[in-house]
Formats: C-alpha cells, sequence, structure tokens
C-alpha cells in the first residue's frame, strides 16, 4: 500500500478529544503550538500527504447538546473508524462523593469521562493522553482527592492497547510541552503506513521529544 493515494477514503481523519476534570490549559497550549505549522496546518489539510484532521473538541466545535455527543456515540459504536483519540483530563474515579465531568448519556445513563474512555479508547486508533491531568491525574488527584481522580492509563489498565495496537501515549507537564503537533503528524504518517509508530519509552512517552520530558513525569510509575 502506498500511503493516501491507496486510501482514497481517508481525505478526513477523525480526533476526538476527551476533557474531563481539568482547566483547558493543556487545550491552550495545544492551539498556542506553531511546531509544523501550528494545529491549524492539520485541521485545513496543509499537511502534505495527510488528510484533514476533523478535530471534535467541546470548546471548539461548532456542534452542540445531541449533535457533539452523537459524533463520539457513533464511534463508541464502530461507525466513525479510524479515528484518534486524545484526552486532556485526570478520570474521576470515586462515585460515593459525586458525579463528575458528565457529558451527555452513554447507555441510558450520564456520560462520565471515565465511561467514554472505555467505548471509545478500544476503538481508536491511538489515545493520547495530554497532559499532567490526563497522565497521572495531574493537581486533581493529590491529597485528599474527594474525586478519585487518576491518569488515562490507570483508568484503561496499563495492558490497554488501542485499535491500532499501541498503548496510551503519555505526554505530561502542566500544561503539556509543545510536541504535539509533531507526535500528530507522526501517527497520521504511520497510519497511513508511511513512517513508523512513535518509539515510547519505559513510561509511555514518545522518545522523539525527551527533552521536554525532563521533569515530566508519570506519577505512579515513580
Ligand atoms: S495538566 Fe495543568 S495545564 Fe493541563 S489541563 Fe491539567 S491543570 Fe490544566
Amino acid at each position: 500500500m502506498s500511503g493516501r493515494e491507496a486510501r482514497p477514503d481517508l481525505q478526513e481523519f477523525p480526533l476526538i478529544w476527551l476533557s474531563g476534570t481539568n482547566c483547558d490549559g493543556c487545550s491552550i497550549k495545544a492551539l498556542g503550538d506553531t511546531t509544523a505549522g501550528g494545529l491549524e496546518a492539520l485541521l485545513t489539510g496543509a499537511v502534505e500527504g495527510l488528510p484533514r484532521v476533523r478535530l471534535h473538541h467541546a470548546l471548539l466545535s461548532p456542534e452542540s447538546g445531541d449533535a457533539f455527543t452523537d459524533i463520539m456515540l457513533r464511534a463508541g459504536r464502530g461507525e466513525l473508524e479510524p479515528f484518534g483519540l486524545i484526552n486532556e483530563g485526570a478520570v474521576p474515579t470515586e462515585p460515593e462523593s459525586g458525579f463528575y465531568s458528565g457529558l451527555g448519556d452513554v447507555d441510558g445513563s450520564p456520560g462520565g469521562l471515565g465511561r467514554w474512555l472505555d467505548i471509545l479508547a478500544p476503538r481508536a486508533r491511538f489515545v493520547i493522553a495530554w497532559g499532567d491531568c490526563a497522565v497521572w491525574g495531574g493537581p486533581h488527584s493529590l491529597e485528599p482527592n474527594p474525586t478519585g481522580a487518576t491518569g488515562t492509563e490507570m483508568h484503561l489498565g496499563t495492558e490497554f492497547r488501542s485499535a491500532g495496537g499501541l498503548p496510551v501515549i503519555n505526554c505530561p507537564g502542566c500544561a503539556a510541552p509543545t510536541v504535539l503537533n509533531g507526535l500528530l503528524v507522526q501517527l497520521l504518517q504511520w497510519h497511513l503506513e508511511v513512517g513508523p509508530a512513535p518509539r515510547l519509552d519505559r513510561d509511555n512517552r514518545p522518545e522523539a521529544y525527551s527533552g521536554p520530558w525532563e521533569g515530566a513525569f508519570v506519577a505512579w510509575k515513580g
């Protein structure tokens, strides 16, 4: 297969962006990242050889209400594949203290971030945990942690693999460093079989960006 020419169905690549217990700072960081032409280069299809990224983001998408969650539900039913998944939020897990980070309904029940991850992550080609909140729970998981906030990989399990066979790709930092655009380009090239999958370190952080990870850690792995 020779990449985009052999995949005319891939004129668009959906990218679903979840947020949960977070401050939106990592979204702001991504929007301000000018590397690799900025996120807008991917969103406008300006990156040579790659499909236009169709971003589905609660703050940036024109859809709202049922129209917004319908896209996510379709993805959870396998009707949107292939797609990528980014999570920016810590995952609340403490049902005794309340319900947090709800977004629409899933199977007739309020859709918390953990539920959305459960139905979307296994169908996604790749899953990126974007920022400390998503990687290990961030400031929301500090004691006494009344919401039971935890990270994406901790929620999905260390054995988790995406539909593309990748573990959760961890990009820690508060806010996350400016690595998202380059990482997305690499992941899309890998998806189109014109490039390798990102090499990950022992904490599942992309090795190509070892500089930004200095001082950024994955708490539960020490
Ligand atoms: S990691 Fe920091 S900047 Fe990013 S969403 Fe969490 S609190 Fe905000």
